[in-house]
C-alpha cells in the first residue's frame, strides 16, 4: 500500500503515494462520498477511521498524504480554498497579537488581512520583505507573533530569503509562514529552510487544471501548538474540502512535477525573448540573471523558477490592454499555475495598490513555447 521513503517528488506523484484501492484491485483511489459511516451491534465503528465527513475522509487523507510527502512534511492539511487555509492559520492568533506580512503579495491576502486584523485588534505591520533587513528590522522592532510572507510574490515575483525570514521571526519568538503557492512543493520547499507552516493555493499549479478550487497547510512539527490548534480549528469550524475535490486533486497531482518542469521550461523562454524585445521596458521573473532576486530565488528553488511572470510594455493602461486584446493563445483570465497559459492585466483588478498600469501578468502553460512566442510577438506588433 506505501511506497519506500527515499522517493522523488515525480514518483510520488505519478504512484499518488501508492495506493491502490485494495477491494476492488483498482489502481486509482475511489472517491466516497458519505458523510457518515455506520457503527456495528456492539456499537463499535465499523472503520475506526470514520465517524463524519467533516473530519474523516479516506480520499482527502490519502491526498494529504502525497501533499506531504511532495513537501517533505510531517503533517498536511486541505481546506476548501487557499484563502480558507490562509484564514485558519490567522484565527490562530489572539486577539491584540502582532503580525509582520509582507506587502505587495497577493491582493485577496492583504485585503482579508487588513480587515481580520482590524477586527481583531491584530497590529498588523507590512513590510517588503524582499529587503532581508527591512524584515530583520521589523522583527527585533515589532516582536511578532506571526511573519507571513510569500515568494515568489504574486504579481511582483520578489524573492524572499526563506531561511533568513525563519531566523528573525524566531529569533523574535515569532513563527514563519510561507505562502509557496507560486513555486509549488515541486520547486521550493520552505520547511527544510526553516519555516514553521507552509501554505499553498492548490487551485494553482498543484491542481494545474483550473478546475478544483483548494487550499494547503503543511508542517514539519504537527506536536506544534500552533498546528494542533489549526487542526482543531478545520474540525470545529468545518473548513474541510468534499471528496470529489480532493479525487480531482489527486488525479491533477499524478503529472505535478511533469507540468512544473514544462512551464518552468517554458517561462524562462518566454520571459528571455521578452527581455529583448523593443516594446518591452521590464520583465519581472526570478529565472533572469538580471532580476533583483535571482540569486535568493536560485538557492532556495531547484528545478525552475516556476509558471508565473509579469512585464512592462511601453506606454501605459491602454498599450497594456491593447497588447493582452490581441493575444488568441493566451486567456484573458485571472489564477495561475494551470496547463493553459492565461494573461491578467492587474490595474483593472487592483487599481489602488501601486501595480504598473502598463503590467501585464503571464502564467505560462504547457503549449509549445514558440507558439506562445509567436502569439505574443504578433500582440506586440
Ligand atoms: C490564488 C492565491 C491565493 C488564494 O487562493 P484561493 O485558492 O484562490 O483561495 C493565495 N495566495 C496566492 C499566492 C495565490 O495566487
Amino acid at each position: 500500500m506505501s511506497l519506500p521513503n527515499d522517493l522523488k517528488a515525480s514518483t510520488i506523484a505519478a504512484q499518488a503515494g501508492g495506493v491502490i484501492d485494495m477491494p476492488s484491485g483498482g489502481v486509482v483511489p475511489p472517491v466516497q462520498p458519505s458523510t457518515t459511516f455506520v457503527r456495528d451491534e456492539d456499537y463499535a465503528l465499523v472503520n475506526p477511521d470514520n465517524i463524519y465527513s467533516r473530519d474523516n475522509s479516506d480520499i482527502v487523507r490519502i491526498t494529504e498524504n502525497v501533499l506531504a510527502r511532495l513537501e517533505n512534511a510531517e503533517e498536511a492539511l486541505l481546506f476548501p480554498s487557499g484563502m480558507a487555509a490562509i484564514a485558519a492559520l490567522f484565527r490562530t492568533l489572539p486577539n491584540g497579537a502582532t503580525v509582520v506580512v509582507q506587502s505587495g503579495i497577493y491582493w485577496g491576502t492583504t485585503k482579508w488581512l487588513r480587515d481580520f486584523s482590524a477586527r481583531r485588534q491584530i497590529a498588523l505591520h507590512e513590510v517588503d520583505a524582499s529587503d532581508a533587513s527591512a524584515l530583520e528590522q521589523a522583527c527585533t522592532t515589532h516582536r511578532p507573533a506571526l511573519v507571513f510572507i510569500e515568494t515568489p510574490s504574486n504579481p511582483w515575483l520578489k524573492s524572499v530569503d526563506i531561511a533568513r525570514a525563519a531566523s528573525c521571526a524566531h529569533a523574535s519568538g515569532g513563527l514563519l509562514a510561507v505562502d509557496s503557492t507560486a513555486a509549488t512543493p515541486v520547486l521550493q520547499k520552505p520547511l527544510e529552510l526553516g519555516a514553521d507552516i507552509v501554505m499553498h493555493s492548490a487551485t494553482k499549479g498543484i491542481n494545474g487544471h483550473s478546475d478544483v478550487l483548494a487550499g494547503v497547510l503543511a508542517t514539519a512539527a504537527p506536536a506544534a501548538k500552533v498546528w494542533t490548534d489549526i487542526k482543531a480549528d478545520r474540525h470545529d469550524a468545518g473548513a474541510v474540502i468534499g471528496p470529489f475535490e480532493a479525487w480531482l486533486l489527486l488525479r491533477g497531482m499524478r503529472t505535478l512535477p511533469l507540468r512544473v518542469e514544462r512551464m518552468s521550461a517554458n517561462a524562462l523562454k518566454i520571459a528571455s525573448w521578452l527581455k529583448a524585445h523593443p516594446k518591452v521596458t521590464d520583465v519581472f521573473y526570478p529565472g533572469l540573471a538580471s532580476h533583483p532576486g535571482h540569486k535568493v530565488a536560485a538557492r532556495q528553488m531547484q528545478g525552475g523558477f516556476g509558471c508565473l511572470f509579469s512585464f512592462l510594455v511601453q506606454g501605459g493602461a491602454p498599450e497594456a490592454l491593447a497588447v493582452v486584446g490581441k493575444l488568441k493563445l493566451f486567456h484573458r483570465a485571472t489564477s495561475l499555475g494551470g496547463v493553459e497559459s492565461l494573461v491578467e492585466h492587474r490595474h483593472t483588478i487592483e487599481p489602488h495598490t501601486g501595480i504598473p498600469e502598463s503590467l501585464i501578468r503571464v502564467s505560462v502553460g504547457i503549449e509549445d513555447a514558440d507558439d506562445l512566442i509567436a502569439d505574443l510577438s504578433q500582440a506586440l506588433g
